[in-house]
């Protein structure tokens, strides 16, 4: 039995790797079917960098949120979160666990483990930016959390990832490109 619609015909690929544009593309599907676009994270993006960029734009967090979407770190990440958070929902645990994930237990702390190991990427300000994120909750990060009727422990954790990769990878880019200004 498939839990998502989106990967109903979903055909392995005989190494279990998969090409960028794949990751990417599944990835997008498997985040719609669970409530959050690209525009959700591209805006989280915005939110943890703009004070440091004024001129920065939604657009260009869009288009980083999609280069982090390529990497296969980010890729198996999105895949467990996703299934760890359905699998909860349908009971599939054994108790105490399941009942600690689907109720998103402040000290459960697996979930923020699993994001961290994913946001270091491109400098260890991606840490800094996903405790941003996690503490003050903004947008879809709040919607998930008090989503009464989908369990997302693992996922909002995961969108605050990317978020924070796509901001710092910003950063970076513009730190290149101020020195040959
Ligand atoms: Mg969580």
């Amino acid at each position: 039995m498939k839990h998502l619609k989106c990967l109903d015909n979903f055909i392995n690929s005989k190494s279990n790797y998969y090409n960028e544009e794949q990751m990417q593309l599944i990835s997008i599907s498997m985040l719609k079917e669970r409530g959050v676009e690209i525009d959700d994270i591209a805006f989280l993006s915005y939110y943890a960098q703009c004070k440091y960029l004024p001129n920065l734009t939604l657009d260009e967090c869009k288009k980083a949120v999609l280069e982090i979407l390529k990497k296969r770190e980010t890729f198996h990440a999105i895949l467990f979160a996703i299934n760890v958070d359905i699998c909860a929902e349908k009971h599939m645990f054994d108790e105490p666990l399941n009942a600690i994930i689907l109720s998103d237990v402040g000290l459960f702390s697996i979930d923020e483990t699993l994001a961290l190991s994913i946001c270091g990427d491109y400098g260890s300000i991606g840490k800094t930016n996903f405790g941003n994120l996690d503490i003050n909750k903004p947008a879809k990060v709040y919607q998930l959390q008090n989503n009464k009727e989908h369990c997302h422990c693992f996922l909002d954790d995961i969108i605050s990832a990317i978020a924070a990769n796509s901001a710092i990878k910003i950063a970076q880019l513009h730190a290149n490109n101020s020195i040959n200004e």
